[in-house]
């Protein structure tokens, strides 16, 4: 139940070791993350059907019934219109959600939390109790829940709390989703930069143009660059393919330090690599395009 990051990886884990799954996910796609571009989520769709995992998008849970050994699941339409569908499974894996940690007593040092319980810390990771600092996923989504952000947090309220001014931006946390094939996105994604009124320019390239990738036999999966037009500055990157999550480092990069697709695109990348997809989608954003 769920076709969010934990989900989609726990589903594909489960498919690979031969059982056979189904997704029920509420919203319209995969991964239905504001930062997740939607052309990832489609790859991911197309993947997941070569892979015979069945997807019910735009469905929730209404019951589940335990009955021996087996559950009987019932997935009816978000909205109007639509009939129930009735699913028998042997395990139900539920992965929507998470809540913040309860009665840590943070009140009593006067740690506001928000309406939702998050802890409420600035940008320096102080709280609102003086000398005490938070981290990680008690900080909740608006700060990233990943285990990264976290480690960069801990580094940065030590220092804070030992006198150092440290602000932490979130603008350019990579995040790496291990599914088959990997999803890998920093930064905006088209439909974010768009709602800012960014006026953007985009260019995607495919893993199968990729040398590398043509002899590893891992053809599916695309690198998409977003970029601001008028200066060519990277706004965000989105891969979806082999080792995607190692391949995001040099998208991270390019996003913390507005590097434009030009200067990616004149950073001479390896042959043959799977990193030559950031050079091809450069490239080709910056009008250069070579071989995608
Ligand atoms: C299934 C799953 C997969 C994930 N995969 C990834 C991934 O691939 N990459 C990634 O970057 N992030 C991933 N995450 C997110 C990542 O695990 C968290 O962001 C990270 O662990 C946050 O670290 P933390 O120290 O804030 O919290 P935690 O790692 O949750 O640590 C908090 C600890 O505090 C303990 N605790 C709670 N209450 C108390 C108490 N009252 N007293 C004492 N101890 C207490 C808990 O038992 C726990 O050990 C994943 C999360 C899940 C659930």
């Amino acid at each position: 139940v769920g076709g969010g990051v934990i989900g989609c990886e726990f589903a594909c884990i489960l498919a690979a070791m031969g059982s056979q799954v189904t997704v029920v996910e509420a919203l319209e796609r995969l991964l239905p993350l504001p930062s997740v571009d939607e052309d990832c989520s489609k790859v991911l769709l197309r993947e997941f059907k070569k892979r015979k995992i069945k997807v019910l998008l735009g469905h929730t849970v209404r019951s589940a019934e335990q009955t021996q050994d087996k559950i009987t699941i019932k997935a009816v339409p978000v909205g109007d219109g639509g009939g129930e569908q009735v699913l028998n499974a042997d395990k139900m894996l539920v992965c929507i959600g998470r809540l913040p940690t309860s009665g840590l007593g943070l009140s009593k040092v006067g740690a506001l939390r928000d309406r939702r319980g998050w802890v409420v810390a600035d940008d320096q990771l102080r709280t609102t109790a003086p000398d005490v600092f938070a981290i990680g996923d008690i900080l909740g989504p608006e700060k990233i829940m990943l285990a990264h952000v976290a480690s960069v947090e801990g580094i940065a309220a030590a220092e804070n709390a030992m006198g150092a001014q440290r602000s932490l931006r979130y603008d350019a946390v990579p995040s790496a989703i291990f599914t088959i094939p990997e999803v890998a996105t920093v930064g905006l994604s088209e439909a974010q930069a768009k709602e800012r009124g960014i006026e953007v320019g985009r260019a995607t390239v495919l893993f199968r143009v990729i040398g590398k990738a043509q002899v590893m036999g891992e053809l599916a999966g695309e690198a998409k660059i977003v970029y601001e037009n008028c200066s060519g500055r990277v706004l965000g990157v989105h891969l979806i393919g082999p080792h995607a999550a190692d391949l995001i480092a040099e998208a991270a990069l390019a996003v913390t330090h507005g590097l434009t697709v030009s200067q990616v695109a004149d950073t001479i990348h390896a042959h043959p690599t799977l990193a030559e997809i950031m050079g091809e989608a450069a490239m080709k954003a910056a009008g250069r395009a070579l071989h995608g």
